[in-house]
């Protein structure tokens, strides 16, 4: 097969993706595509991601002409979700709410939710600032107003009430309304322990097998789109603007040696209507980042995209390349966390680690050393993300074969990043940092950070010893299409390969080609094709 860019693009795409591993694990459930005629009220002809299936016990609600069914009949119970796709306790809350509604729908009691992250859900969703949320409607009598549910224990967003306790407590507050009427579909409670890596011992089964699409240059892409659905996802309102404004500065400095005037034109375009409101700021925002493409290249969550952007700029801190002083990229963090996270557990969480000076967050500007300073800042970040790795994996650990191990990098990645004697077996010792309020999620010394250092500073700016190379700036010269000639048996297999290589390299230069060729149709195609792959019909 000739690879010609116009006919084999997908073809590329396809073959890169099996290079990747198909069943690696991941926090994310499955995504569907609700169109027209698939019972739910879509009018519009688009199709509309969910986290809910068109015929489960969930009803997918989609736009204001599902808000006004709600409020039609003050006679019906309405019980409806308000959630972010990309949110991972949405992802979460989405295999426990169908139980609930399993047991207690009725044709007097439903169960809805609408994805707030759909534009079409926009205004129906203005009020609700943290996902995932549950409301009432007509809980108590005919006509009760819209009601907040917990679903919670007590005010502990880290304890969550089962499908049967949420059940137990609507069926007890609606006087008689709401009844659970199939009570088998509460799930036995689970005696044994989740199977979990030590994490102090030795390394486990890989946690991140799709580490290998993750280019210098794929990256450095999806970290600018982290930024920007951070920013879309968490402007909810006019009162963002100025928080959002001094995001995009911070950014643009971070990244602007070469991007300064993507970044310039971006905050001109911000300026130039003060104080604008979250329909406005979310398409200014929409059209900016299309001209580099909007989908993720190694990513395959908005949240990774996030964390993308964090270890991009504080390895950009620490390699001299972004002039920015790291007291003031420090607060800057929890700044950018505070104001825009929409996932409302991972910004508690996030926040209290940062104020309780956990994973060594006050040992940062302790040292008098700028250097020592931008290098703690990298570890910081490095060890709060493998705390909240260890966190996703004990929420959602694996259904079926052995436990997976989330702490990165993986022995398989870096083996001289994990401590000789932790990796032969000897129990890590305890780490303990400047100023921590407490031992909540406690930290072993199981890698040799010195080395991981050096692999964060290798993985995400291609910097390799003491030079002060960046790689994703030397990837658009690679040629792309490469050459084929007639080909055969193992040379075809091994051709096809490096197409496929050659095709995804090329994509992973996005972000820093489209300077130079602005938004290719056959990329747009192959990115599309990318994401389809990605959600269930
Ligand atoms: C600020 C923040 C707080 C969050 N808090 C929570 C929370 O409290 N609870 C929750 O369930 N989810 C939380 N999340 C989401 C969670 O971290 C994951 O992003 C999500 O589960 C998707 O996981 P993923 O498989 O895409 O990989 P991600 O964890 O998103 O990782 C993306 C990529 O980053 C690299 N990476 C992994 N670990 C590290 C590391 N330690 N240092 C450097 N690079 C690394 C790997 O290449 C990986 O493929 C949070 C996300 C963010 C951005």
């Amino acid at each position: 097969m000739a690879c010609n860019r116009m006919r084999c693009g997908p073809w590329l795409l396809l073959q890169a993706s099996m290079l990747s591993n198909a069943n690696a694990w991941s926090p994310k459930p499955p995504m569907y595509n609700i169109q027209k005629g698939d019972g739910a009220n879509v009018s519009d002809g688009k199709k509309h991601v969910s986290l809910y299936s068109k015929d489960g016990p969930v009803e997918v609600l989609i736009g204001q002409s599902s808000l006004d069914m709600i409020h039609k009949d003050p006679n019906i119970v309405w019980l409806v979700e308000y959630y972010d796709q990309s949110c991972p306790h949405c992802w979460y809350f989405s295999g426990l709410y169908p139980t609930v509604a399993k047991a207690i729908k009725s044709p007097t009691v439903r169960v809805g939710a609408f994805n707030c992250i759909d534009p079409v859900n926009e205004d129906v969703c203005k009020d609700v600032m943290f996902f995932p949320q549950l409301f009432s409607h007509n809980l108590k009598a005919v006509g009760d107003p819209k009601h907040k549910i917990n679903v919670h224990k007590g005010n502990d967003i880290d304890k969550s009430l089962t499908p049967k306790d949420i059940a137990e407590k609507l069926s007890q507050d609606s006087n008689g309304r709401v009844k659970i009427l199939h009570p088998h579909v509460f799930p036995k409670p689970t005696t044994g322990k989740l199977k979990l890596v030590d994490s102090r011992g030795p390394p486990g089964k890989d946690g991140w097998t799709d580490e290998g699409i993750g280019s210098v240059a794929s990256r450095f892409h999806d970290a600018h789109i982290g930024m920007c659905s951070l920013l879309m996802n968490g402007y909810t309102s006019s009162k963002k603007y100025e928080a959002a404004l001094d995001v995009v500065e911070f950014i643009g400095r971070a990244y602007g040696k070469d991007e300064e005037k993507v970044f310039a034109d971006l905050l001109t375009k911000l300026k130039a209507t003060p104080a604008m409101e979250a329909k406005v700021f979310k398409s200014t925002m929409h059209d900016w980042m299309h001209q580099f493409s909007s989908k993720w290249v190694f990513c395959k969550t908005e949240t990774c995209a996030v964390w993308e952007l964090f270890h991009s700029v504080s390895a950009l801190i620490a390699i001299h390349y972004a002039p920015i002083k790291v007291s003031e990229a420090l607060p800057k963090f929890r700044f950018m966390v505070d104001n825009f996270m929409d996932c409302e557990v991972c910004r508690k969480h996030f926040i209290t680690s940062y104020d309780a000076c956990l994973f060594g967050r006050c040992d940062v500007l302790t040292n008098k050393d700028p250097d020592l300073q931008a290098k703690a800042l990298v570890m910081w970040i490095w060890r709060t993300h493998n705390a909240v790795n260890q966190r996703v994996i004990s929420e959602s650990p694996p259904k079926h074969g052995k436990a997976i191990d989330r702490r990165w990098p993986a022995y398989a990645a870096c083996p001289g990043c994990w401590q000789v004697d932790v990796v032969n077996g000897k129990p890590a010792e305890l780490q303990t940092y400047k100023g921590q309020k407490n031992n909540d999620q406690p930290v072993y010394a199981v890698f040799d950070e010195e080395t991981v250092f050096g692999f964060i500073l290798k993985v995400y700016l291609g910097q390799d010893g003491d030079g002060r190379l960046r790689l994703f700036e030397e990837i658009p010269s690679l040629s792309w299409p490469p050459r084929i000639v007639s080909l055969t048996g193992s040379s075809q297999f091994i051709m096809s390969s490096v197409c496929a290589i050659a095709g995804v390299a090329a994509l992973f230069a996005v972000w820093r080609t489209s300077h130079k060729l602005r938004k290719m149709s056959a990329l747009a195609d192959e990115q599309e094709f990318l994401e389809a792959s990605q959600v269930v019909e």
